[in-house]
């Protein structure tokens, strides 16, 4: 089974995250049914935003997996590739998960990585 927005991701290099009209909860990766309200959700795609902002970070087995708030407001758990910091900011990237090799669908999901600020370079 591939699920339809692994395709979709792989065709525009956007991200599109699930947002349920009914509880207003943002999902990613994508659902296709609200967890929280199951049948009665309604579901719609919600673009993710490039940039966000780390609002709490925890190290599990030497990745940095940190909650970041999107410029929208949405918020996601999502690896963070370098260091961070609290109030961070970050932007996507795609890192590539693996091959499908039945019919050749490749696997991305997104991370994020720091946006390297100016202070660093100048000093
Ligand atoms: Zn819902």
């Amino acid at each position: 089974m591939v699920p339809r927005f692994w395709r979709k991701i792989k065709y525009r290099y956007d991200v599109v995250a699930s947002y349920c009209e009914n509880c207003g909860n943002y999902y990613y990766p994508q659902r296709e049914i609200c967890p929280k309200c199951r049948r009665k959700g309604k579901i719609k795609d919600a673009k993710i935003c490039d940039e966000g902002r780390v609002l709490s970070y925890t190290i599990l087995d030497g990745k940095c997996i940190a909650l970041v708030e999107l410029e929208n407001g949405t918020k996601m758990l999502t690896e963070v590739c370098g260091k961070v910091e609290i109030g961070s900011k970050v932007r996507k990237a795609f890192r590539r998960y693996g091959e499908e090799s039945e019919d050749g669908i490749i696997y991305y999901g997104t991370k994020f990585v720091p946006i390297e600020s100016d202070k660093k370079q100048k000093a």
